[in-house]
Formats: C-alpha cells, structure tokens, sequence
C-alpha cells in the first residue's frame, strides 16, 4: 500500500464520501437528534495509538458510522430546535471541499489574488443584498469594505481592538504613554421593557463612567440577541455614540441574514451610525461554518492590525486588501468560494424563501402554544424562535425540559427570563417543515398528557395564578455590554 494516496483513489475516496454525505441528510430524521452516548464513549471503540501501517479508505470510511455516528448531535436534523441555526447547505459544502483542495493561504493579495478578490465582491454582494448604506461598500468612495472572519465573538473583539487603537490615537499622549486601556472595563446595561437596548441608558452610563475618570470607548448593540432575538434601538444609541465618540458595533450574527428581506430592514434603522456591523451567513444564510462577515471602515482596522515585514511585502501593496491587517491570525482559508456557490445557486430569491419559511414556521409553532391553555408565550416570536413555558410554577416546565431532552428525539435549549424559567423554541433545520413543528409540539403535549388525564392535578396545573410575563422585567433581563476604557 503506497504511504501517499493518488489522484485515483482520492476520486474514489471523494466520491464515496459525497454519497456517505447525501445518504446522512437525506436520512436525518430518522435519526434522533441528540446521541444516547455518555462521556468517554468513543476510547473502547478505536484504539489507543494511531496505526504503524497505512490503513484502506474504506475501513476509515466505514468507522465513521461505527464511531462517529453514535456521538453526533444532528445540528440538521428537523427535530433541533435548540440555540440558533448553523448553516449547511450542498453548495456550501461543495465551497467548502473547493476551498480544501485549492488550500492557498490568501493573508495578502499576492499570496492568491483570487482569495482576496472574491472576498472583497462577496462582501459587497452580501452587503448590497440586506441594504446596508453605501459607505459599508468597497465598491464605494471611502475607506468602507468587509471581511470574512472566523465568527461573530471574533469579529466583535477585533472591532474592539480598532476601538481601542482609536481612543488612544486621540487621546493625550500621557494616555498613551502610561499604556491605559490595556485592559479594557466592561459595564452591562439594562434594557427596557421590549428588551431593547436604549439611548438614554447609554447617556446615563457615560456620564457615571465619565464622572468616575474613566474613558468609554466601546459600545455593543445586538441586533437579535441570543436568548430572546430583541433588537437595540441604533437610532438613539447611535447619535449618543458619536457625540461622544465611542464606537458603535453592531452585533447582528443571527438576525443579520433576515435583512435580506425587506420587510425586515427597519430592524436595522440606525445602522448608519455604526463603526462595525457584523452578522453570520454561517448561522441563518445556508454558508457553512466559518463565515461571519464583518463591515465598515478598513482603515481603523488596518490601524489597528497592521505589522509589516520586509517577508510578507509585495509589489502590488496598496492596490487591494491584505487581508491579514483586517484580522488577528495571519494565516487565512479561501472561505468565499462557499458564499460565492450559495449565493450563485440559491439566488437571492432562494434565499429570502428560506428565511421567510423558517420564520412562518416559528409563527405555526407560537400559533399551536398560544391556543393550548396549559401554556403561555414568554417572548412573541421574533424572527425564527419563539419561547414558552407551562402556566404556574417553574418546576414544570423543568420537569417538562428534563424529559424531553432525555428522550433525545427533540432538542430545544432552556433559559430564564425575567426570573422565570422558559424553553427556547427555533426553527433551524433547513429540512425543518410543518410535520416537524407538529412532531415537536406533539412530543411536547405528550410528556404533560398524565396532568391531563388526571382532572385534580390539570386544575393544579392551570390555576396557580401566574405572573404576568410576557414583557421582561425591566432591571433584571437581558444586560448588554458596554466596554469602556480604563481609567487616565
Ligand atoms: C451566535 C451569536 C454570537 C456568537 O457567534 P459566533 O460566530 O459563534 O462567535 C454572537 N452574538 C449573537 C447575537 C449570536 O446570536
């Protein structure tokens, strides 16, 4: 057997896992989302040393049914409800497959123009299709264009990096000479009642900060945020922002891919105002991880990101990005070959139908809880998620979660909210369709049907007077962080 595997057997090799693949998603719901495996599954099934002799690609091939299967949390699965999607789509894989073989690290122009290039006009496409201003575009005058990056937490911190650079820029020299802001103080603010972020919170926030000799630098707003998909008010964060001259990032990761949908721009009103805006085609835009895509103006990341070397220099520098001073690692992957083939062989049509779907689908799922008395909706479905919880004390829903999980066939995630004790319901599977919120809101009937066969205990259930919750209680929900300066 030779020790390097050639063209030919690469093909068949190739060729069988596309098959393995296409047999996977086709088959995944038959399978049950969560793995029945408990921890240190995986040692008795391979052995403790890699092999001396180079094994058959068939043999690996067949272990990954024997050995991975039975540990694989099916992401894809109809049945996952839990967290936010992540993306997998067939041409995205195919971009993914494209980008191995080509393999180029594209960390300058020179070092594969085509790298770079793409990049730059998938960022504008992605920018152009959920209407982002003008001054987002490479394309446009200015200092504006975006950036693949590996994911969203990434794209936040580099943004606060630039941050930092800026302030201290312009700050007095003794700021910079005495090294402040190298370790950077975060406030998290509250929120109002719809859960959104608010301008006169922030204004109360700088002023304190201000009075107490700090130097606020940073603010972060979330479009869509994690636990309840509410959206910040940008249209007065923003103005506070710039009057103060702090930089706005705008944390858009999983609602970001619905503003390719008009009707759901208004969202982002405000956006103008924001130094960074960052949102994942690999979370709801069927691109598969990684590829968060980030956007503004490249100067202050350049700013903040630049090292050069006499080893990384090349003749056409200046003309087109070096991608590597947008980013922290030098080192990059050819990631928009996936967005090029997804956007290419979905179309934006294609596209606006998945997210109209999934988000219909959520509406069907909130429609089937809001007419079950049992239940109640702790935040309206926004988006694609939905959350609810059973009338009466938090033990239930508990004890509601517990069994559901354990049975493996449907996964949401908990949360509390308000103080209250609540599931998270999100459509994520592109392969998610009406029999599966059906299947889901069944499994869900299914573990209370002893309380409803049981007339004493279904009163118990129903009239324990709950409190009111379909708004977050102001002070104590969701917190959204500020990062500021430290102090002169
Ligand atoms: C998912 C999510 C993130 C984290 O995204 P990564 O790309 O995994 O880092 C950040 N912010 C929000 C609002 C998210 O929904």
């Amino acid at each position: 057997m030779p020790a390097d595997m050639d063209a030919e057997q690469f093909r068949a090799f190739g060729k069988a896992t596309v098959d393995y693949i296409a047999d996977y998603l086709e088959g995944i719901r038959d399978r049950d989302v969560l793995p029945s495996v408990e921890p240190g599954y995986i040692k008795p099934l391979i052995p403790d040393d890699a092999p001396e002799e180079p094994q058959d690609w068939q043999d690996v091939l067949k272990d990954v049914e024997r050995v991975v299967m039975p540990g694989v949390t099916h992401w894809h699965s109809p049945q996952f409800h839990a967290y936010y999607p992540t993306a997998n789509s067939y041409p995205g894989i195919v971009g993914e497959m494209l980008s191995a073989g080509i393999g180029c690290i594209g960390f300058s122009w020179m070092t594969s123009p085509a790298c770079t290039e793409l990049e730059v006009t998938m960022m504008d496409w992605l920018g152009k299709l959920i209407g982002l201003p003008q001054e987002f575009l490479n394309c446009s005058d200015g200092p504006g264009g975006g950036v693949i990056q590996g994911s969203a937490s990434e794209a936040t911190l580099v943004a606060l990096l630039a941050a930092k650079e800026r302030t201290v820029q312009r700050s007095n020299s003794s700021v910079e000479k005495s090294g402040v802001l190298g370790s950077m103080k975060m406030r998290l603010l509250t929120t109002d009642e719809n859960c959104s972020f608010r301008g006169s919170t922030l204004e109360a926030a700088i002023a304190k900060d201000i009075e107490q000799g700090l130097i606020p630098c940073y603010v972060i707003a979330t479009l869509g945020t994690t636990g309840t998909c509410a959206f910040d008010n940008l249209e007065e964060l923003g103005p506070v922002c710039i009057k103060n001259n702090l930089w706005l990032h705008v944390d858009a990761a999983y609602a970001g891919a619905a503003f390719i949908c008009p009707e759901y721009r208004h969202h982002m009103n405000g956006v103008e105002y924001a130094d960074s805006f960052n949102f994942n085609p690999h979370k709801w835009l069927l691109v598969n991880f990684d590829c968060s895509a980030m956007v503004k103006n490249s100067h202050d990341l350049v700013d903040a990101f630049s090292v050069e070397r006499v080893y990384l220099a090349h003749q056409k520098q200046g003309l087109a990005p070096d991608y590597r001073n947008w980013q922290i690692p030098l080192g990059r992957r050819f990631r928009s070959l996936k967005l090029w083939f997804v956007l290419r062989i979905y179309g934006a049509q294609g596209l606006r139908d998945h997210i109209r779907k999934q988000i219909r689908l959520a509406k069907d799922f909130e429609a089937m809880v809001k007419a079950d008395p049992r239940f109640e909706i702790v935040t309206e479905a926004s988006m694609g998620m939905t959350s609810f919880r059973l009338k009466g004390p938090d033990h239930l829903t508990k004890t509601l979660y517990e069994k559901l999980i354990s049975e493996h066939k449907i996964y949401l995630t908990a949360a509390t909210f308000g103080k209250k004790f609540m599931i998270r319901f999100v459509v994520c599977s592109r392969f998610t369709e009406e029999k599966d919120i059906q299947f889901a809101w069944q499994e869900i009937c299914r573990h209370i049907e002893p309380v409803e066969g049981n007339e004493n205990d279904r009163e118990k259930l129903i009239e324990i007077p709950s409190l009111k919750t379909n708004n977050c209680s102001t002070k104590e929900s969701l917190r959204k962080p500020v990062i500021l300066g430290n102090s002169r």
